[in-house]
């Protein structure tokens, strides 16, 4: 299927010269794609900054504290004595003055060879001033005349993780950009700089606006992806427009059955949604709407009606969620009101095995089974549907078009219901979703609470445990999050443990623990054991994030909140303020808080609007909050910074429109660049809708 001039993007860094089996687990890591990492992989990881060696001052020159490359004689060496802690020393001198070189812990014949006494060196790294003295601590780079003709003058700076240094990723890079080709262009107002031109440029800048997002290499790198991404949504409409959908009138009685077995009356919103989602299965187009809905504004009951409308014409639905636990959750919720009504409800996940497994397919296949709530695990082969009318995706972000589209071809001409819980911008809705019709839920159900936003130093951590002891003895219910650490894969495991045995010690067997990396099985018995108040303090990781519904919950404690991003933090606080009882929101910070971070959290006490704290959310990235990680990254997208690149999302949508027009197939030459760069991307679920070409 992939074209072959493709094929050293796609193969495995394995293959670079110097990468061996032991470096390929944190490159996998370090890629995001444990296994077989590739070079498409590699090259798309780009740099965080750049360290410019450019600066090649006298030493009389040299301006403390900044980067420079300094050509030196070295003078003597004064090794470290026996017993001391002192630094390895290392004299040296230019015509205009002396500096005095330290490492620690260096070891003498190795120090001898890198600096031989009386010749020249070229050394690079920061210069302090020390007792009216130049001084190098472990200077970044001591090359020779041949090093120094090598020496990138601007250096790319990685993020990494744990087992690799920068040069193991500027190695395998450079290797990786050796082996791949340039490709044909596929943008139809070239900018300049072909594909492969541009990774080079970003990699090995020349300037430093070469490796900045700002840059007009980096840029038409974003524009490739976003013009991708644009490209598959528009010939996934194409194609859903192609085939026209089945209408599914409902007769009522279901949602009426359903609708009276509520403890509640639906809320204006609720209702409004509904109305348009019927008349959207009633008609013989194909539906594809956004269901937006802040955190508890009652999504889950829209779909359930949803659901029962096409079952009342006879028909089939499936509920996806992103994982076990809010599957297991939907169904929970949905099960009563569906026995109400008299609806067969089955739940599908990667757990349910054997017999189990092949009583729920065949009551699909058979078309006994009404409405499936699942994850994963709905859309894999074997899974086998009597009549799919409606699939409904939960918080949709965290699925791809891929999997929307391999749900949806479970069926024919299925009705598509994305449900998200965080409101997205009108921009970003473009992006992921493309023109999709939209409803919102801006309005919460009756006696909701206002929550209690407070922002404590983790300093005053003490208190927080004493006053939760408090709220406990009243028999109230409490979360703890603890936080999300990206530089190690298992340490936000392990600061839950220690937090949780702590917390075990002051409040013994009321403390509950709810971590990722749980069996499915320990999840749903540390939840259960929650939500019957069994256990009364709920220690977790972000697994609680998305959608966790336990009513009694009035407590959330958030620690290192200045790690979380705005968006996050009004969905971790979203698990609480939904019963009647007043609530509270706790966000630990340790100090110093940063600017946008203090931002942040003042934003979230002002506001439980989930549509302006998410444009908030986006402003304040806007401002170039980076965190330094991926983690305020845009989900899907590896190059394409919508802070920065927002503005090309217009243009590639237009691009991506009009060739879907001229050419709904990308045959012809400029056809076959395009589906290169849907193969780039990832995007080629898209090239399958295509004629062969
Ligand atoms: P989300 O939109 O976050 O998925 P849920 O569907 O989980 O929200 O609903 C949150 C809670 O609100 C649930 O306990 C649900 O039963 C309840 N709920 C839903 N609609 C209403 C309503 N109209 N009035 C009162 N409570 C409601
Ligand atoms: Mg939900």
């Amino acid at each position: 299927m992939r074209p072959d001039i493709l094929n050293p993007y796609f193969a495995a860094i394995t293959g670079l010269s110097g990468i061996g089996p032991k470096l390929a687990k944190p490159f996998g890591r370090l890629l995001g794609r444990e296994g077989e990492p590739r070079l498409l992989d590699l090259l798309m990881h780009l740099p965080a900054s750049t360290i410019d060696r450019r600066a090649r001052p006298t030493l009389a020159e040299v301006v403390p504290d900044t980067v420079v490359t300094l050509e030196l004689v070295v003078d003597r060496h004064v090794p470290t004595p026996r017993g001391s802690r002192a630094p390895y020393r290392v004299y040296a001198h230019d015509e205009t003055g002396d500096i005095v070189l330290a490492f620690f812990k260096a070891d003498r014949s190795w120090m001898e060879r890198l600096l031989p006494v009386g010749e020249t060196r070229w050394v690079s790294g920061t210069v302090t001033l020390y007792d009216g003295m130049h001084q190098m601590t472990h200077p970044d780079r001591v090359v020779d005349a041949a090093g120094l003709a090598k020496l990138p003058p601007i250096e790319p700076v990685y993020p990494l993780v744990e087992g690799l240094g920068q040069g193991h990723v500027r190695r395998a890079v450079e290797a990786a950009l050796n082996e791949t080709p340039e490709l044909p262009e596929w943008q139809a107002a070239p900018p300049g700089i072909g594909f492969h031109a541009a990774l080079r440029l970003v990699h090995q800048p020349r300037e430093t606006l070469d490796a900045s997002p700002l840059g007009p290499a980096w840029k038409r790198l974003a524009y490739d992806e976003l013009l991708a991404g644009q490209l598959a949504l528009a010939l996934l409409r194409a194609q859903t427009v192609k085939e026209a959908g089945r209408p599914s009138l409902g007769t009522g009685a279901l949602s009426e059955r359903i609708v009276r077995a509520l403890p509640f009356s639906l809320t204006g919103s609720q209702t409004q949604a509904l109305e348009a989602i019927r008349a959207d299965l009633a008609s013989k187009d194909r539906m594809l709407r956004l269901l937006q809905g802040d955190v508890g504004s009652g999504k889950t009951v829209v779909a359930l009606l949803a659901a029962a409308t096409v079952v009342e014409a006879g028909r089939q639905a499936a509920l996806m969620a992103p994982t076990e636990i809010l599957a297991r959750q939907h169904l929970k919720t949905i099960e009563p009101l569906a026995q109400a009504a008299g609806l067969r409800v089955a739940l599908l996940t990667g757990r349910e095995k054997g017999r189990a497994r092949a009583d729920i397919l065949a009551g699909l296949a058979a078309g006994v089974v009404d409405l499936v709530i699942g994850t994963h695990a709905l859309f894999q082969e074997g899974v086998v549907f009597h009549d799919l009318a409606l699939a409904v995706v939960d918080e949709q972000h965290r699925f791809g078009v891929h999997q929307r589209l391999a749900l949806a071809s479970k069926g024919e001409a299925v009705d598509v219901l994305v449900m998200t819980a965080t409101p997205i911008p009108r921009t970003l809705v473009l992006t992921y979703f493309g023109d999709m019709e939209s409803s919102e839920l801006r309005e919460k159900p009756a006696g909701r609470k206002p929550i209690d936003t407070r922002a404590v130093p983790s300093d005053r951590v003490d208190e927080v445990v004493a006053s939760l002891g408090r709220a406990l003895a009243e028999g109230r219910r409490a979360y703890w999050i603890c936080p999300l650490v990206e530089e190690s894969e298992n340490s936000d495991l392990q600061a839950a443990q220690a937090r949780f045995e702590d917390l075990r010690h002051w409040f013994g067997d009321r403390v509950g623990l709810v971590h990722g990396k749980m069996k499915g099985a320990e999840k749903d018995a540390a939840m259960a054991a929650f939500a019957a108040g069994e256990t009364q303090l709920l220690v977790a990781t972000t697994v609680v994030e998305v959608g966790v519904d336990v009513p009694e919950a009035s407590i959330i404690v958030i620690e290192h909140a200045e790690r979380f991003g705005l968006s996050q933090l009004h969905q971790l606080r979203g698990r609480v303020g939904r019963g009647d009882a007043a609530s509270t929101c706790l966000l630990l910070y340790r100090r110093p808080l940063g600017e946008i971070a203090r931002q942040r959290i003042e934003a979230l006490r002002a506001s439980e609007d989930g549509f302006f704290l998410a444009e908030e959310d986006l402003r304040l990235r806007g401002e170039g909050d980076v965190l330094g990680t991926r983690q305020s990254g845009f989900p899907g997208f590896k190059l394409a910074r919508l802070d920065v690149h927002g503005d090309l999302l217009t243009r590639a949508r237009a691009e991506a429109t009009a060739i879907v027009r001229n050419d709904s197939d990308l045959l012809g030459a400029h056809g076959a660049a395009l589906r290169l760069l849907l193969h780039i991307f990832e995007r080629d679920v898209a090239v399958k809708l295509l004629k062969a070409g």
